[in-house]
């Protein structure tokens, strides 16, 4: 079975910034594969390749599948290209940082561009928890926790 463990603070792979992903082959869809697998069990809703010991541009998402079936979502090479300017507060934990949540006050909603595990071009809004989720997913490709930010009121 495959090593489905997840990496803590402080291991250092958490604070790499991510190199993009080049290579659209069978490595990068057994990572994905992978790194869905280790989210469900851990359980998580979002979880990026550096918390799986691999410094990629590389996370996946399923924010509803805690109440409803899965939709698992994989984003290769994701970026930021539009966000709110209005903010929302979460609660936000980190399947990295264990028994530990902090406040974070964020972009209300963002706009991805990313690619699939084929390369191809997508793009996608995101609101509510899934928008938090995105950004806190999103800051772990650049080695930002967090815990970084601080604690919103
Ligand atoms: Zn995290």
């Amino acid at each position: 079975m495959a090593d489905l463990s997840i990496r803590l603070v402080p291991d250092p792979v958490l604070r790499v910034v991510c190199a993009p992903v080049t290579e659209f082959d069978a490595a990068l869809a057994e990572l994905t594969t992978g790194m869905l697998a280790a989210m469900y069990a851990a359980p998580g809703r979002g979880l990026a390749a550096p918390q799986f010991g691999v410094a990629s541009r590389v996370f996946v998402m399923d924010t509803t599948w805690k109440d409803a079936d899965p939709t698992p979502q994989i984003f290769i090479n994701p970026e930021m290209v539009d966000c709110a300017d209005d903010v929302a507060i979460w609660e936000e934990g980190c399947l990295s940082i264990p028994d530990r949540t902090i406040r974070v006050a964020r972009p209300a909603s963002v706009t991805l561009r990313w690619q699939g595990v084929d390369g191809a071009p997508q793009t996608g809004t995101f609101t509510g928890f899934a928008a938090a989720c995105t950004q806190h997913e999103l800051d772990h490709l650049d080695g930002v926790l967090c815990t970084d930010y601080p604690e919103a009121p």
